[in-house]
């Protein structure tokens, strides 16, 4: 028996530190790694089984063809050298009728290291491939962040502990962030009030002194609302404000007049009075702290709600104190200059880009065609929106689908050609994190399973198929890293690159005062962004649309993504596709507990089983975690529902802009 440390590789801001027990051939057991600074030695309920998983009799173990109708789930295993040939004599063919932009590569989060998770830029680059936008997470929030504090460092997580009125503001952190709340708990037994503001009543409200629920879209209408209150009670830091932020007088000139009590009730659904004992509680707070969600930037206004939210702690002049201020999330990954891994420089010419949100569309609709599509670490039937459409292209004959993947997902299913991929454990790669600051490097503690092989290790592969001689192409997995590590960028020191060379933990070390080091253009907060087109914050309602019922497509406890739909024992958690709804909206539609309902819109139709339960307010419904097409109980999931418009600014993914109608 062993133990060695290894790295959570899901998409999660935590990254949590593991350790892996392996008898020499199997992982046997999966425990959080005491020594790591942030997540300290604790794992969510997903991953204490983690080896359930990688030695799930479900894994994909040999490459296989299709034998049969598409999606029929018809294959013949075959070697790899037969699989490896095929796909490149398609492609040649393909490249030769059509030119390479008939190719698309597709990928997400499947796995987060640095080196696995961007393994197939180059080789798409080389190829001449059209290019994936991989906006379907939360660009919408970093533009947010962007736009009004640049590239000003987020703050240490760990910093929540001292604050005195914590707002957990549409972040579900007891099932995207379970790290967090430690150091939030801490901060409770010192005193501090917490305070969740979302649109139902998330696990996450177990820990909040206090729930807000707003009506989808409108936190920026609420937080302007908060700020006419702080500006009118003269809750304000005007030193902070006049020496560190740039343009209040025009916000508090042009903005703020309108945004009254009433008038952000209106929007936002919170009494007058609420939202009036809100801003004050706020602007009375010693060391306010906001942790901003993803959820609230997938609407069609995200970036600006985000935006318009940061404006909070600019007022009150927060960043100046330990624990006091704003996050919406770090970004430790500029430690290292991955243009070393995605290789830009290999487009000889520009091709098209398309949005990994409207892949339906452009599966189906785009000319000149696609003809081939790759995924790797990606799931898009189960996952984008617009899930009919996605399916009627992942169906036609003339595609030809490759799927890179550990499992058959209801995207490998549609595969012509499947090639079994490594977990994280059977590979090399360089992790860091979106919720803290620490980096690790890992090896491989445990062989392949099966003929299972690596994202890096085939895109090695297909590359000298394709007959590409770039030295690139030749390196294995750990000289890649090698280099990674070795021209990091400035905030790693040689010490720390030695550290993370030996594969130890390593915690970037953060500059002395850098939460009030503004990098931003004019080095102040930027209330006013002369470079916006909206050049101060504001309220916009978001996309909407005919139907009268707001859809929460929520995280779940028990999921993350399509991750994780082969532990049975998870899934036993989930029951059933359930929608939550309010007793008011199922009594107006004569629904009761526990009936099979269709939820509905103009892109689809899907059945869920029906809760009927309070923590969801009138005019909305929840249907928590994506489950697979096999789980479903008419062949759809819930992003069938989605639609493919994208945010205001960094053309993210508007998941909770979607309105239905229930019937039973
Ligand atoms: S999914 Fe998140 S919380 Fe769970 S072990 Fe992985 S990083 Fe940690």
């Amino acid at each position: 028996m062993a133990t060695c440390p290894s790295i959570c590789p899901y998409d999660c801001p935590d990254a949590c530190g593991l350790l892996i027990t392996t008898d020499g051939r199997l992982a046997t057991a999966v425990q959080g790694d005491p020594c790591h600074p942030f997540t300290n030695g604790t794992l969510c309920v997903k991953m204490n089984h983690y080896e359930r998983t990688v030695h799930s009799p479900e894994r994909l173990t040999t490459p296989l063809l299709r034998s049969g109708p598409k999606g029929a789930n018809h294959f013949t295993p075959v070697s790899w050298e037969k699989a490896v040939n095929h796909i490149a004599d398609r492609w040649q063919a393909i490249i030769a009728e059509y030119g390479p932009e008939a190719i698309l590569p597709c990928s997400y989060a499947g796995t987060m290291g640095l080196l696995q998770r961007n393994a197939g830029h180059a080789f798409f680059y080389q190829l001449g491939a059209s290019r994936l936008e991989r906006t379907i997470c939360s660009p919408a929030k970093g533009y947010g962040w962007k736009a009004i504090m640049g590239s000003t460092l987020a703050p240490h997580p760990q910093e929540v502990k001292s604050s005195d009125l914590i707002i957990l503001w549409g972040s579900n952190a007891a099932a995207t962030n379970i790290h967090f709340l430690q150091y939030v708990k801490e901060a409770k037994k010192n005193g501090a009030v917490v305070w969740l503001i979302d649109t139902y009543e998330t696990p996450t409200a177990g820990i909040a002194d206090q729930v807000y629920l707003v009506r989808p879209g409108s936190d920026a209408a609420l937080a302007l609302g908060m700020m006419h209150i702080l500006a009118k009670q003269e809750l304000l830091d005007k030193e902070f404000l006049a020496e560190r932020v740039q343009g209040y007088d025009n916000f508090q000139r042009e903005i703020l007049p309108r945004w009254t009590a009433e008038a952000a009730s209106e929007i936002s659904g919170l009494p007058p009075a609420i939202i009036e004992a809100m801003a004050l509680a706020y602007g009375r707070a010693k060391v306010p702290f906001i942790s901003i969600g993803s959820g609230l930037s997938r609407y069609g206004n995200g970036a600006m709600t985000v935006r318009t939210i940061l404006c909070l702690p600019a007022l009150t002049g927060a960043w100046t104190k330990p624990g006091g201020g704003a996050t919406a999330g770090t970004s430790a990954s500029s430690a290292f200059a991955m243009g070393q891994i995605t290789r830009e420089d290999f487009i000889s010419t520009p091709t098209r880009s398309i949005n990994i949100n409207q892949l339906g569309m452009a599966l189906t609709e785009i000319q000149p065609p696609l003809q081939s599509l790759y995924v790797y670490h990606g799931n898009p039937a189960a996952v984008c929106p617009d899930q009919n459409r996605i399916l009627k292209g992942l169906e036609r004959e003339d595609l030809f689908t490759v799927v890179h993947e550990r499992f058959l997902t209801d995207t490998a299913r549609y595969a012509d050609v499947i090639l079994p991929a490594t977990s994280s454990l059977e590979h090399s790669d360089l992790y860091c994190a979106y919720g803290h600051y620490c980096l690790r490097r890992v090896k491989p503690v445990i062989a392949p399973v099966g003929q299972a092989r690596s994202n890096w290790d085939v895109f090695q592969l297909l590359a000298q198929k394709m007959g590409f001689h770039d030295p690139f192409f030749a390196q294995s997995a750990d000289e890649a890293i090698d280099e990674l590590i070795t021209h990091s960028t400035n905030w790693l020191d040689s010490a720390a690159q030695e550290r993370l060379m030996r594969g130890e933990l390593v915690e970037l070390s953060l500059p002395d005062n850098y939460k009030t080091t503004f990098k931003t253009p004019s080095g102040k907060i930027e209330i006013e962004n002369r470079l916006e087109t909206a050049t101060l914050p504001e309220y916009f309602p978001p996309h909407g649309g005919k139907q009268p019922l707001c859809l929460m497509t929520a995280p779940s406890v028990y999921g993350l993504n399509s991750s994780f739909l082969e532990r049975a024992d998870l899934l036993a958690q989930r029951r059933t596709m359930d929608l939550l709804m309010n007793p008011q909206d199922a009594a107006d539609r004569k629904l009761h507990d526990r009936q099979t309902v269709i939820a509905y819109n103009e892109l689809g139709e899907v059945e869920f089983q029906l809760t009927v339960t309070t923590k969801v307010p009138p005019g909305v419904v929840v249907a928590e975690g994506v489950w697979g097409l096999g789980h479903s109980l008419n062949g759809r999931t819930v992003n069938a529902l989605v639609s493919p418009r994208l945010t205001d600014k960094a053309n993210g993914s508007t998941f909770y802009d979607t309105k239905v109608e229930v019937r039973a």
